[in-house]
């Protein structure tokens, strides 16, 4: 603040000293080191200007980052206490980019708004009180101008344009998702031949938009309009009253110019004012927001430690689950059995519940009834080391974009590089990735763009394997992948890993011989039940779908 007050100290000495140099030459003073002080002068200003305004910027940005950086602190401990898999408030990727935008707008409030303002508030206050001891009328005519431009405009802006600020946000969220959607469903439209409708989608909302932005920018014009001229209003002041103060002499005359002079840099000081205040109300849905964010960070209590290889037993008994803000349970009486060891198939179809399984045996999700356990342990009491206990292979297996090696190694630091090759010559990746100019140290590129759908996927049961848990849980992992692929990849992995506990999410039968065990799936209930063969022989349903699954059975 002391530095901003100085640069437009700065600013107005500047005019002043070069308005009394003009003044001064005008008299055509008898020495010319009569103008060589204020000349001086002109220049030590105009330097001080610029540096103080840049030693402003500096201070206020270090001091704003040093606040925001504590809060960023603040927000990532949040949002990593809410992760963890006991928490119910799922925060999403998108959520944890508007509140990194949130601190962005705060920032933008300290800088534009709230320091701009109190600097002026304080810097003008010095002016007055140093006029109205020159001049207690001058000084009011003043205070009251001053008034004007720095309280009346902005509250009237803020008014006024608060509303309109609102509109155009929710103007602009609905055109995003209206293009979205567009962008997303243009194949539809273009089958359905409707090219005119898919133009005039989003035209409506574009108009408004644009008719709600240019009444912004008009009166963004006329509010600034008015403050230049309420502004010159007191040039206006300011003259007549120098002319009428400082006549006296010759001497003081030349003054007259240079104060005059000196008032117009202080419209730096006052203008944005206004600006700062009327977008205040842009960030105030961040500030909210920011302020709401709790600190919420769950301990997990009661944790047992189940070692890996003492596993037993996974019981899934009359387990009943809802989704939030949905009345229908979903998974309405399912009850399972997994003994160590033990293959199981769970077979459904799209949208019966099949993945939220699995997330209530993950502890992900909780249940409404029932209960889940690990050897008689409730699941939620498995959580510090599920990841012991628990890998996931699953149909969009994820690649980040750096090596081969790192993404393998993610799976468990401890590995060595020699198990790393034992294990991909059991996926059968040894010979691509020993042909390969770079090695394991190949790049994935961006969700592993480099590879097929069927090298991903063994690239995924590499992980599996190198993270060497008990219990594997497949949430339909060929999906996607054509029927020799699929076959192929599926044969990899219950021969890799046929002495795990497996439970294998499919919606259709193909390597159902790897299966002890099978559960149908439907209206959130077990439909049937039994080890294929079984089934197979007692039950017409079953053996129909195994027939025409194997193409031996025309529909
Ligand atoms: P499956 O894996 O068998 O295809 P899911 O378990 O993924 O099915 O989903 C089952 C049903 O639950 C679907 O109808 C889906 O729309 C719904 N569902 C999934 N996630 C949520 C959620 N977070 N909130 C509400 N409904 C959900
Ligand atoms: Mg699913």
């Amino acid at each position: 603040m002391l530095f901003r007050s100085l640069t437009f100290f700065c600013g107005a000495a500047l005019m002043f000293s070069s308005g009394y140099s003009i003044d001064k030459a005008a008299t055509q003073p008898p020495n010319i080191l009569m103008i060589y002080i204020p000349i001086l002068m002109t220049r030590v200003f105009g330097i001080g200007r610029p540096v103080f305004k840049y030693l402003e910027r500096l201070v206020s940005h270090n001091w704003v980052l040093h606040v925001t950086s504590d809060l960023r602190k603040k927000l990532y401990d949040a949002l990593e206490a809410d992760s963890d898999p006991l928490s119910e408030n799922y925060q999403t990727g998108s959520l944890l980019s508007l509140l990194a935008e949130d601190l962005g707008h705060l920032q933008n409030l300290y800088l534009r708004t709230i320091f701009p303002a109190i600097t002026s508030y304080f810097f003008c206050l010095i002016v007055i009180i140093a006029l109205g001891w020159f001049n207690l009328l001058f000084g009011l005519t003043i205070l009251l101008l001053m008034l004007v431009e720095l309280v009346v405009v902005p509250l009237f802006s803020v008014s006024l344009e608060t509303a309109r600020r609102a509109k155009q946000k929710a103007l602009k969220s609905d055109l995003y998702a209206n293009y979205t959607d567009q962008v997303l469903g243009a194949g539809v439209w273009k089958i359905a031949d409707r090219k005119a409708d898919f133009l005039n989608y989003t035209t409506e909302t574009s108009k408004e938009m644009r008719s709600s932005h240019h009444k912004s920018n008009r009166f963004d014009w006329s509010r600034d309009f008015l403050l230049e001229v309420v502004f010159g209003l007191m040039a206006v002041a300011l003259l007549y009253f120098t002319n009428k103060l400082l006549t006296g002499n010759q001497a003081q005359a030349n003054f007259v110019g240079a104060i005059v002079l000196a008032l117009f840099p202080m419209s730096d000081a006052i203008i944005p004012v206004s600006q700062g205040f009327e977008e205040s109300t842009t960030y105030k849905d961040s500030v909210v927001r920011l302020n709401n964010l709790h600190h919420s960070k769950k301990e997990l209590t009661n944790q047992v430690d189940l070692a890996p290889k003492d596993l037993k037993n996974i019981s899934l008994e009359n387990i009943k689950f809802t989704y939030k803000n949905e009345v229908n349970p979903i998974i309405k009486d399912f009850s399972l059995e997994i003994k160590r060891g033990e293959k199981v198939a769970l077979i459904g179809p799209s949208g019966s519940g099949k993945t939220t399984i699995l997330d209530l045996l993950l502890g992900d999700l909780q249940i409404d009834q029932g209960s889940i356990s690990i050897n008689g342990n409730d699941i939620s009491s498995l959580q510090q080391n599920r990841s012991k206990l628990f890998s996931v292979l699953n149909q969009d297996t994820f690649l980040f974009n750096t090596t081969v090696y790192a993404n393998l190694k993610m799976a468990n630091p401890d590995v060595t590089d020699a198990r790393i090759w034992e294990v991909l010559e059991q996926v059968q990746l040894k010979e691509l990735f020993e042909t390969l100019p770079e090695g394991l140290n190949t790049v994935v590129q961006e969700a592993g763009a480099r590879f097929s759908g069927g090298q991903k996927q063994r690239l995924a049961l590499a992980r599996v394997l190198l993270q060497d848990t008990p219990i594997i849980l497949l949430d339909e992992p060929t999906v996607g992948l054509d029927p020799l692929t699929e076959q192929k990849l599926l044969d990899l992995i219950f021969d890799a890993l046929s002495d795990k506990t497996i439970f294998w999410i499919t919606h259709h039968l193909q390597g159902i011989k790897y299966i002890d065990q099978v559960i149908f799936l439907k209206d959130g209930a077990v439909e049937m039940q039994g080890s294929p063969k079984e089934l197979y022989q007692t039950n017409d349903h079953f053996k129909s779908l195994y027939l025409m699954d194997q193409g031996l059975l025309a529909q």
